[in-house]
């Protein structure tokens, strides 16, 4: 049982939000939780977060808003109009935004929240649904230095790890960064194994030589996009449970998005995005990220399918 219960509105309790809620009811802050699907709210309720019959009504006495939706539209959908979240709390009342989205959208929603006479940080997440299950996401946050160690009492419940990464918009764009290496990073070492392959080598002597040399990366020590070499890597249960292709695509497609509107010239970046959007577009959507490697394969020459 926490020490000071916090009153929180939780908006959106999907495969990230519903456990999250949980962990916070579970630490004995008062959460009213909130979702436009009727399945996300039963199973939340099933996890011991009470629900409000409207997201107007799960904020209506909040010291706190969370919000965790799929895309910036619906983050500024939520928060704004007559029935927002923005009119509906009480002022000064702190919105952390834990969604992955635009950072310029991310900058708007914080700006209006601000003008409506509350507080607003972004604090998207990383380490899936596994992390937060588990309590020990690792937030990267946007927004003032009060605000953040403001809902330090709640990130710590739902996370291991927290970032100051700068002013508004400063967390998501440390995301969108992040996820932009990792993108190319898992395309990078799929492409030399299968590269590999074709030349003869095996899987193994090539993990042997680069994870121990200059071509080393969590990509490739941690997430191996081959079976042997890392057991616990999800090519070794068919590339199941792991982060989905979709959302790398979702991901490299706001990257590229700010990558464009900043005029920054990133050759692989883009090509990722569009890489990783084809495979999202195709049978391999669900699967982990690390399954573009068979996507390589499928579309490499007869010599590197073979071996
Ligand atoms: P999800 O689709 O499972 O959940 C989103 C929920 O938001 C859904 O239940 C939907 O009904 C609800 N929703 C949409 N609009 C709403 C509104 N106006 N009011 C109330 N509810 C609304 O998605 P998720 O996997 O939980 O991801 C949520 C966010 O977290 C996304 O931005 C995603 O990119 C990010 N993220 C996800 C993962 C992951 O592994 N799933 C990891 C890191 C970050």
């Amino acid at each position: 049982m926490t020490e000071t219960p916090r009153a929180v509105g939780f908006i959106g309790l999907g495969n990230m939000g519903g456990p999250m809620a949980a962990n916070l009811v579970a630490a004995g802050h008062a959460v009213t939780g909130f979702d436009l699907s009727p399945e996300a709210n039963d199973a939340a309720r099933a996890a011991g977060v009470p629900i409000a019959g409207s997201a107007a009504e799960a904020v209506a006495s909040a010291e706190y808003v969370i919000t965790m939706l799929p895309a910036g539209r619906h983050v500024l959908g939520a928060y704004q109009g007559e029935d927002g979240l923005l009119a509906a709390a009480p002022a000064g009342t702190l919105f952390i935004d834990c969604s992955t989205i635009d950072v310029a959208d991310a900058r708007t929603a914080a700006a209006a929240a601000q003008a409506a006479g509350h507080r607003a940080i972004d604090a998207p997440v990383s380490g899936g649904v596994a992390g937060a299950s588990a309590g020990t996401l690792t937030f990267m946050v946007g927004g003032s230095e009060e605000d953040i160690e403001a809902a330090e009492p709640l990130l710590t419940v739902m996370g291991r790890k927290t970032v100051h990464c700068g002013g508004p918009g400063a967390g998501q764009a440390a995301k969108l960064c992040n996820n932009m290496i990792l993108g190319i990073s898992m395309i990078a070492v799929s492409e030399a194994f299968v590269l590999g392959e074709a030349l003869g080598l095996s899987n193994q002597a090539l993990f042997d030589v680069s994870s121990t040399a200059t071509g080393q990366c969590w990509a490739l020590t941690t997430n191996c996009p081959v079976p042997g070499p890392v057991p616990a890597s999800p090519a070794n249960r068919d590339y199941q449970a792991g982060f989905a292709a979709a959302l790398m695509a979702k991901d490299l497609g706001l990257a590229a998005d700010a990558v464009t509107s900043n005029g920054v010239q990133a050759t692989l970046g883009l090509a990722a995005a569009d890489i990783y959007r084809q495979l999202a577009d195709g049978e391999l959507a669900g699967q982990d990220f690390s399954t573009v490697i068979n996507r390589i394969r499928g579309n490499s020459g007869a010599g590197a399918a073979d071996a």
